[in-house]
């Protein structure tokens, strides 16, 4: 029985019709229009599933950008989405299509897809990190997302690496790994990733530093994570990874040297599988 999944994101909304073995059968993908308000990204969030329910479909899977509570369904205030407070979501979809329906996290979710049919297929603990524009992470224990007591648990991207920073981050605080090593961070110093690295392998010398910074930081931060959860892989998505070895090399030496754990030198850092199709197979693995 095939289930629906649907990303609500600030820039796009994204539904699929997905079978058991993660199959895309019919998707549709629309624009966020975030800035005309709660309403109507809403009517966009009910026309997306609308155009790819079937009368099979048995369950609702979304996922949303945080802040959210994955156990009451409800999206709390996310930057991304203007106007969204205090959201019941999950009741809002059940209600109106007559289906059950899980809200998630969308990094928790994307490491759940990955875990489940992605780069970390057959593996029971998976640290899975969104790096993007943000960087978003999920926490996969025994093969279930950790949500920690109020479904806050997993937020990675707000670990602090500088406390004395100059750098704010999006959540307030200064020094996040998010503000200090996202593409957000990166554009602040004019560079697009795919560039920076296509540069650094070609020798540029300031390309290079950057890369490298980027790399130490992100390598810091990982090792201290590896220390903190043992995993079985750590899985990377989002644009960034799109900068491929030059930056996964990088990470494979710093963060071993960064870490307490003993065998972090044999933790596989991998990237993501799923691609564009993630945040659908995302939310639909939440119910699946
Ligand atoms: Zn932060």
């Amino acid at each position: 029985m095939p289930v629906l999944g649907i990303d609500v994101g600030g820039t796009k909304i994204a539904a699929g019709l997905v079978t058991e073995q993660a199959e895309i059968l019919h998707s549709e993908v629309a624009p966020t229009r975030a800035g005309e308000g709660y309403a109507v990204s809403l009517g966009q969030v009910y026309a997306a599933i609308r155009a790819c329910l079937s009368p099979e479909v048995r369950a609702i899977g979304i996922c949303a950008p945080g802040p959210l509570n994955p156990k009451t369904g409800v999206v709390l205030n996310p930057p991304n989405l203007p106007g969204w407070r205090d959201v019941p979501l999950a009741g809002l979809v059940s209600r109106e299509f007559g289906l059950p329906c899980s809200l998630e996290n969308d990094a928790n979710a994307a490491g759940l897809a990955e875990t489940r049919f992605g780069a970390a297929r057959g593996c029971s603990s998976v640290f899975y990190i969104t790096l993007s524009t943000g960087i978003g992470t999920g926490i996969i224990l025994d093969g279930r997302i950790y949500h920690g007591k109020n479904g806050q648990a997993g937020e990675g991207g707000h670990v602090t690496i500088d406390y004395q920073s100059a750098e704010r981050c999006g959540c307030g605080l200064p020094g996040c790994i998010e503000a200090l090593a996202s593409g957000t961070a990166l554009a602040r110093r004019g560079l697009a990733p795919e560039k920076l690295a296509a540069a650094a392998q070609a020798g540029d010398a300031a390309s290079l530093e950057v890369l490298e910074e980027l790399a130490q930081r992100l390598g810091a931060w990982l090792g201290g994570m590896i220390s903190l959860l043992d995993p079985d892989v750590v899985v990377i998505g989002g644009g960034l990874s799109r900068m491929g070895e030059p930056l996964f090399a990088r990470l494979r030496r710093i963060a071993p040297q960064r870490s307490i754990n003993q065998f972090a030198a044999s933790t596989p850092i991998v990237p993501a599988q799923l691609g564009e199709r993630v945040g659908i197979l995302g939310a639909a693995s939440v119910v699946l």
